[in-house]
């Protein structure tokens, strides 16, 4: 079975964009993956109590022909790939950052996954890339449309659009 998949993107050290780029294209190489959708590239504000730069944000749709784990696993194997590193604190400056936001209409809470993302309807950088990509989607677990929540956020999580992403540019 394929499941029709969310995937958040985010980047605050180094080149930004094109970190964002690469990782698509890191992603597309798996033959269980097929691309359905990418939104623009945007520019957003860090949600975080640490002092750090600007986000580069995206999104991609998918469909993925695996379990939702083993995603989570492939996904994190790019994100060390491109030399993520933790020093530990959550919320802190990253190469890359890869997230499940939606996985089907699958509502998961294990150990290490929780689907669809816990933050997703709260942060309006992982929000509005994916409503540009499809604006009826509908929350699993809230079962509500997601646009819904983008009006209850905080003005100080700037989403600001950049530019769209060619299908040159990520190798299709
Ligand atoms: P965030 O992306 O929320 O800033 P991190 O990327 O630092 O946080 O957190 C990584 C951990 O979050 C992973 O080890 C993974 O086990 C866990 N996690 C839970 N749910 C998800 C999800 N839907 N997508 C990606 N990682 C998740
Ligand atoms: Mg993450």
């Amino acid at each position: 079975m394929k499941d029709r998949v969310f995937i958040g993107i985010g980047s605050n050290v180094g080149d930004s964009e094109e970190n964002c780029i690469r990782s698509i294209k890191e992603m597309l190489k798996d033959g269980r993956l097929r691309f359905q959708g990418v939104s623009s590239l945007y520019r957003t504000a860090p949600v975080s109590t640490i002092p750090q730069d600007d986000f580069v944000n995206c999104a991609i749709f998918v469909s993925w022909a695996g379990s939702p784990l083993s995603l989570l696993e492939f996904l994190m194997s790019i994100e060390n790939r491109m030399g993520r590193v933790s020093d530990g604190r959550k919320d802190s400056p990253r190469v890359i950052d890869l997230d499940i936001l939606l996985f089907g209409n699958l509502v998961l809470q294990e150990h290490s996954l929780t689907i669809p993302h816990a933050e997703l309807h709260k942060r309006r950088f992982a929000m509005v890339p994916c409503l540009e990509i499809d604006p009826q989607i509908i929350h699993p677990g809230l079962r509500r449309p997601l646009a819904k929540f983008l009006g209850k956020i905080d003005d100080q999580q700037s989403v600001e659009r950049i530019r769209k992403i060619s299908m040159d540019e990520i190798g299709l």
